[in-house]
């Protein structure tokens, strides 16, 4: 998966730190992140060195570090001609194996992004926020209110009835890839609880034997996915809502139409299920 790589690699909390000329510059531009295609379609995120910081800029925001490199947000705004070399790509379309970790530190970066772009002001009275010295944390100038960062969860579940996996495909979306069900945690419920509705919801079939896979961050969408497989319980017939699916069907382990991408949960669940290496 897309995070494997950062196992044991990534420093996440927060420190209050200025870049310096060699650390990595995170740039976003609507929708849109500026890095360098190189040979073979290798990606790299400029360096301090490479940005043009203007009278006045604001000083970029520490983000992690990831493989001894340091990454910072670009808080300034992005320039409207990348330098030579470099372009913007659109974050949700970039995944790929070959540049992993770029891929990761833009995912991660991203959520972290759209988490302190959308708090500049307190959602309680509209004051302005600032960022706390110690930890990753803004608080509110007026009222004080302390907003911490925000990670939706979510649930992946594989659904089983012996040899059989059940495969799907989204409704009215780009991704027309087989999926597995999935869906958000509501406020009040468990992870558990989450699977059993989701997949009530969405193919009318009740489940039991839930047994948790892994986890993954997925920044494009600021979640953390938590993969489960479980057994159709009763009837095995699917009843799909028509607004979250075009199609599910039951589909035999040893003929499954999906490979694994080496990117997403989804894929390793569904590569494992194949290979009967599922939890039991
Ligand atoms: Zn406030």
């Amino acid at each position: 998966m897309l995070q494997d790589m950062a196992v044991g690699r990534l420093e996440n909390e927060y420190r209050n730190i200025s870049a310096v000329s060699e650390d990595r510059i995170l740039c976003f531009r609507e929708g849109q992140v500026l890095l360098s295609r190189g040979a073979e379609d290798g990606l790299t995120l400029p360096t301090l060195s490479l940005m043009e910081i203007g009278e006045g800029a604001r000083a970029p925001r520490y983000l992690f570090r990831l493989q001894e490199e340091n990454y910072f947000l670009w808080t300034d705004s992005a320039p409207a001609e990348p330098m030579d070399g470099f372009a913007y790509e659109p974050v949700r379309t970039l995944r790929q194996l070959k540049s992993k970790e770029v891929c990761f530190a833009i995912m991660t970066g991203w959520h972290l992004y759209n988490w302190y772009r959308c708090n500049r002001l307190c959602g309680c009275c509209g004051t302005a926020t600032e960022h706390d010295s110690k930890e990753r944390m803004l608080r509110c100038l007026g009222c004080g209110n302390m907003i911490f960062p925000r990670i939706n969860p979510a649930v992946i579940v594989a659904v089983t009835d012996g040899d059989r996996l059940l495969l799907s495909k989204y409704a009215g979306r780009a991704y027309t890839r087989f999926a597995l069900i999935a869906g958000f945690t509501e406020i009040g419920e468990t992870l558990e609880q989450t699977v059993h509705r989701e997949v009530m919801e969405e193919v009318g079939l009740r489940v039991k034997n839930l047994r948790y896979y892994k986890s993954q961050p997925w920044g494009v969408d600021g979640n953390i996915l938590t993969g489960f497989f479980c057994d159709a319980e009763g009837s095995t017939d699917i009843h799909i809502d028509e607004n979250e699916l075009s199609m599910a069907a039951w589909y035999p382990r040893h003929d499954l139409p999906a490979q694994d991408d080496g990117i997403s949960l989804t894929r390793e669940m569904i590569r494992i299920f194949g290979e009967g290496k599922e939890p039991k």
